[in-house]
C-alpha cells in the first residue's frame, strides 16, 4: 500500500504537508477483550480498529477475525479503504478492524461474546456518523447483527446504520451480498468494450469461488462470457469450452470442494493463474501475482476481485506485457458502494428494490471506471497508479479545503 501511495504521491507532486498527513492513519485503537469461553476459562483476545481518514465522511471498513491479524495489516487495509471510497467517489473515509483469534476453533456463543465485548470497547468511536464497520474475512451478517444490537443497547434505541452487510430483514440492502461480484462484472464489461473484445469469445479465469469469485462467475456466465476455469483453496478446475457455472457452484455447495468435480480437468491454483484467457480475475487472497509468475500471466485484462492480489514488483512486468489492469481499489469497490447504499437506506428508513440498487451500482462502477481510465490516459500512467492518484487527489483536496491540519 505504502509503495503505491508513495509512487502516486510523487507523480502527483503532492504538497509535502499533505503527504505527511495522508501517509499515516488518523487514529488507532488496540483493545483487550476478556471472553468467558464455553469451558469456563477466560481468554483475553487482542482487537484493533484503525481509522485512517475522515476527510470525506465517516470512516468505513470491515472487521476480520483471524489468527494472523496484525496492526500493520489493519493499517494497510484501512488506508486502502480510504482510497477505494475516494475512487468510487462515495462520502466515506477509510477504516479497518480485526481481532486475533481462530474462529474455526470457537463456538457461536464464544464468537458472540467476543464480538459484543469488542463492540462495547469501541462504542465511543464507531457510529453512523463516525465509523461504520462491515464484514470481512471470517465475519458475516450474523456478526454485523450482534454489533448492531450491542451498539443499540448502549444507545438505548435501534441504530441500524452503525454497520453494513446486515441481514436483509435487519435493515440490510438488497443486492449487497452479490455487489462485489456484480461490480466486477460491470467494470469487466467496460474493459471488454474498450479493448474491442466480444463477450461470447471472452474466456474468463477466476481464482476463488467464495462470495466474490463465485458470484462473479455466475453473473459472468449469465451475461454470456465463457468461464473456463475456477478454483477454491484446494485446487482448480478447467474446461477450455467453458464450465457449466451453475452446476459447479451447486457442486461446491454440496461437496464443499471442487476436488472431485467430474466434468472438467483438475489443475492447480498456480496453473490456473497462467492459463491462456482474456480475463483473469484473482478473487481469493493477496499476493498471488508476483515477480515470480507475472511474466507467465497471459490474460488481456486483469480484474482484481481480491484485495492486494498483485505485488508492487509484479506491476511493472504486467505493464511491459500490455496487461490491462483493473486495480482492486476500483474493481472490487462494488461491495463498499452497496454498503454506502445500505447506510443511506438505513438513515432514510426507506428500502430500495434490488433493480434500483443494481442500477445505481452500475452507474457508480461505470463512471469510476471511466474516471480512472481517463486519468491514466491523460497522465500517461497505468490504471493502478491512476486510481491511486485520483483517490489521493480527491482526499488531499478536501483535506486542504477543510484545513484539517490547521
Ligand atoms: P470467501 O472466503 O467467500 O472466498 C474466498 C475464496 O478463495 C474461497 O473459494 C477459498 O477457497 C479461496 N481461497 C482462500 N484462500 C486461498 C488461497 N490461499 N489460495 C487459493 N484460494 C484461496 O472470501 P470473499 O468474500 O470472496 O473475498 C475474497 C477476496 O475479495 C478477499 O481478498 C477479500 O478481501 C476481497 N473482497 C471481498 C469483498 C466482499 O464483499 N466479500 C469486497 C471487496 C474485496
Amino acid at each position: 500500500m505504502m509503495s503505491r501511495f508513495d509512487h502516486a504521491a510523487r507523480l502527483l507532486n503532492l504538497n509535502p504537508d499533505l503527504y505527511k498527513v495522508l501517509r499515516v492513519p488518523n487514529r488507532e485503537f488496540t483493545v483487550y477483550i476478556p471472553v468467558f469461553m464455553d469451558d469456563g476459562r477466560v481468554e483475553v483476545f487482542t482487537g484493533y480498529r484503525v481509522q485512517h481518514n475522515f476527510a470525506r465522511g465517516p470512516a468505513k471498513g470491515g472487521i476480520r477475525y483471524a489468527p494472523d491479524v496484525t496492526l500493520d495489516e489493519v493499517r494497510a487495509l484501512a488506508a486502502w479503504m480510504t482510497w477505494k471510497c475516494a475512487v468510487v467517489n462515495i462520502p466515506f473515509g477509510g477504516a479497518k478492524g480485526g481481532i486475533i483469534c481462530d474462529p474455526a476453533q470457537m463456538s457461536q456463543s464464544e464468537l458472540e461474546r467476543m464480538t459484543r465485548r469488542y463492540t462495547a470497547e469501541l462504542i465511543d468511536v464507531i457510529g453512523p456518523e463516525r465509523d461504520v464497520p462491515a464484514p470481512d474475512m471470517n465475519t458475516n451478517e450474523q456478526t454485523m447483527a450482534w454489533i448492531m444490537d450491542t451498539y443499540s443497547m448502549h444507545a438505548r434505541h435501534t441504530v441500524t446504520a452503525v454497520v453494513t452487510g446486515k441481514p436483509i430483514d435487519l435493515s440490510g440492502s438488497r443486492g449487497r451480498r452479490e455487489a462485489t461480484g456484480r461490480g466486477l462484472l460491470f467494470v469487466v464489461n467496460e474493459a471488454v468494450k474498450k479493448l474491442g473484445l466480444k463477450i461470447p469469445e471472452t474466456r474468463v479465469v477466476i481464482q476463488g469461488s467464495g462470495n466474490v469469485g463465485g458470484t462473479a462467475a455466475l453473473l459472468m456466465h449469465q451475461t454470456g462470457y465463457r468461464v473456463v476455469a475456477i478454483s477454491d483453496i484446494h485446487g482448480a478446475i478447467y474446461h477450455p469450452q467453458g464450465l457449466n457455472v451453475p452446476e459447479v457452484i451447486d457442486y461446491l455447495a454440496t461437496h464443499k470442494s471442487l476436488e472431485k468435480y467430474p466434468h472438467a480437468e483438475q489443475i492447480s491454483n498456480h496453473e490456473l493463474l497462467e492459463l491462456d484467457c482474456e480475463v483473469l480475475m484473482p478473487a481469493a487472497t493477496e499476493n498471488q501475482i508476483t515477480s515470480q509468475n507475472a511474466s507467465r500471466i497471459k490474460c488481456r485484462i486483469l480484474a482484481e476481485g481480491a484485495n492486494g492480489p498483485t505485488t508492487a514488483a509484479a506491476d511493472d512486468i504486467l505493464e511491459q506485457n500490455g496487461v490491462f489492469v483493473i486495480p482492486d481499489i476500483l474493481a472490487n469497490a462494488g461491495g463498499v458502494t452497496c454498503s454506502y447504499f445500505e447506510w443511506v437506506q438505513d438513515r432514510m428508513g426507506y428500502f430500495w428494490k434490488e433493480d434500483l440498487v443494481n442500477e445505481r451500482l452500475q452507474d457508480v462502477m461505470v463512471a469510476s471506471f471511466g474516471d480512472v481510465v481517463k486519468y491514466a490516459e491523460t497522465h500517461n500512467v497505468n490504471n493502478r497508479i491512476a486510481a491511486y492518484m485520483l483517490a489521493i487527489d480527491r482526499v488531499a483536496y478536501v483535506t486542504q479545503v477543510r484545513g484539517i491540519y490547521a
